[in-house]
């Protein structure tokens, strides 16, 4: 029998943790397919070390991991405090003072970076502070200082994030600073780029052009994370290649109660238009401190992956929490037990109709097989993922085999649910015997067995993209052999 494989994919963000030695072998081997490098902290020499030590244990572990780049974008945050940290009580006064030069901090005011604030709020507007642990109704906007009345009581420290409920602070999504780490991005050869706040499809072609022009071929990622992003859903999801269910951030803009419904729109948003999605953010948060998730986090999980999530992402619980390899154990436990769970959708009643590519073509027919013929696994023969992507998006109960010679390619793929990359080259064959070999292989890797029924899509030119033309039914034989068969 072949392996029991995880469908959904693990997203783990490195930070201080996963810097002591032995750590990132260790989340690699429990599974981790794609790290996060954040680049609101660190310097450039940190990520390429980083990087380098990536590349280095997938190398050893035999696996394909991917490398996403996460540019900080506008985040406003307030100025220092002369102590570092105040208290405040609720109704008191509180200023804001959006000046270059605005003295320290204390229990009366702050200063804040962003200083077009004063043009965007209004009197009775909500500002939230630190992830909305404070929040601060405008009384007046007077010249330079938004005057605030505190509506909780907290303490507040240096550099808190600050956001509108509502949203609607009019900062762009790429800041000179971003533009820097497009470039620094580009050099280490990441092979994800996540746009953070982006409020349109505009955004999102901005960061493409600065990526292409810095010789980066990275996969986009828009990180839904602002009211406006929610209004432009679905022009942003066809101007990125995955989207980022981003419930930190999202969360304090549009309300936490929102988030389940919006979780569920985005991932639904993301299939239909054949992107690949993430869901994000305080998924296992009790693991910083703990060992083990609460029940609650068990659920959270596993219910993203009924959602239909392609991935789920761990911040701070690898980052800079205490059991960072126990985190990612317990969410391959839990995307193991949700697939097992998980009511599959193929009513293909429901697949699109209009078909605009031959590849697109192939892989809805292949499903659509593969779902009534009880083959073992779908093998797509691809040069830049593009077919894999196609059916992985039917969330089908047939594993995919993603053979493709490129590593950029192959790394991308460990983003996609169901989709499993495997390095392979078949320049030079006929697909005919590039189908056998791919065969071959995956019966010497254990992962197809004597008996099996296989699909396959190929095309007749393998060094062009978009070219898979080709749907192919084999069994496999003695030895890895492939045969046609006459009866199902
Ligand atoms: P962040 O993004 O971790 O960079 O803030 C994710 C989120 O806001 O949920
Ligand atoms: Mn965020």
């Amino acid at each position: 029998m072949t392996p029991d494989l995880r469908r959904t994919k693990i997203l783990a963000t490195l930070g201080p943790a996963t810097d002591a030695p032995g750590v990132l072998d260790e989340l690699i081997r429990a599974g981790v397919n794609v790290v996060r490098l954040n680049f609101s902290h660190g310097t450039p020499e940190h990520h390429g070390a980083r990087v380098a030590a990536v590349r280095a244990a997938a190398l050893s572990a035999g696996r394909e991991v991917g490398i996403l780049a996460d540019l900080q974008g506008p985040k406003i945050r307030i100025e220092k405090f002369a102590m570092g940290k105040v208290v405040l009580k609720a109704g008191d006064a509180f200023t804001l003072v959006c000046r270059a030069d605005a003295p320290p901090g204390d229990a009366t005011q702050v200063g804040v970076s962003y200083l077009g604030l004063v043009g965007d709020v209004h009197a009775d507007d909500i500002l939230l502070l630190d992830d909305g642990l404070i929040a601060l109704q405008v009384t007046a906007v007077d010249g330079e200082l938004v005057r605030t009345r505190v509506m909780t009581d907290g303490a507040l420290s240096d550099r808190k994030g600050l956001n509108r409920l509502g949203g609607g602070l009019s900062l762009g999504a790429l800041t000179e600073q971003d533009e820097e780490h497009i470039k620094i991005a580009a050099r280490l050869g990441v092979d994800f780029l996540a746009v953070s706040f982006c409020r349109s499809a505009a955004d999102m072609d901005r960061a493409r052009a600065l990526a292409q022009a810095a010789g980066s071929d990275a996969a986009l990622v828009a990180k839904i994370e602002r009211a406006e992003a929610i209004e432009n859903l679905v022009e942003i999801t066809i101007a990125s290649d995955v989207v980022m269910v981003a419930r930190g951030d999202l969360g304090v803009e549009i309300g936490d109660a929102e988030l389940p419904g919006l979780q569920k729109k985005i991932i639904r948003t993301a299939l239909e238009h054949n992107r690949v999605v993430i869901t994000a953010t305080q998924m296992l948060q009790s693991m910083v401190d703990n060992p083990i998730p609460t029940r609650a986090e068990v659920l959270d999980v596993a219910n993203a992956v009924i959602d239909g999530t392609d991935a789920v992402m761990l911040s701070a619980e690898t980052a800079s929490g205490n059991y960072p390899v126990k985190a990612v154990e317990a969410m391959v436990r839990i995307c193991l037990g949700a697939e097992r769970q998980f009511d599959r959708d193929t009513d293909f009643e429901k697949a699109p109709r209009g078909l605009q590519r031959a590849d697109q073509a192939i892989a809805m027919a292949g499903m659509f097989l593969a779902e009534h013929t009880k083959v073992r696994a779908m093998l797509a023969l691809t040069e830049s993922g593009g077919t894999a992507r196609f059916l992985s998006r039917f969330r089908s109960s047939v594993p995919i085999f993603a053979l493709s010679r490129h590593e950029s390619a192959r790394r991308k793929m460990a983003m996609m649910r169901d989709v499993f990359p495997v390095a392979f080259d078949s320049r030079g064959l006929p697909t005919r015997e590039a189908a056998r070999g791919a065969i071959r292989q995956l019966f010497g890797m254990g992962l197809l067995a004597e008996t099996d029924r296989v699909l396959i899509t190929s095309g007749d030119h393998m060094e062009t993209h978009g070219s898979t033309n080709t749907l192919r039914l084999l069994q496999v034989g003695a030895g890895g052999s492939a045969e046609g068969m006459g009866e199902l």
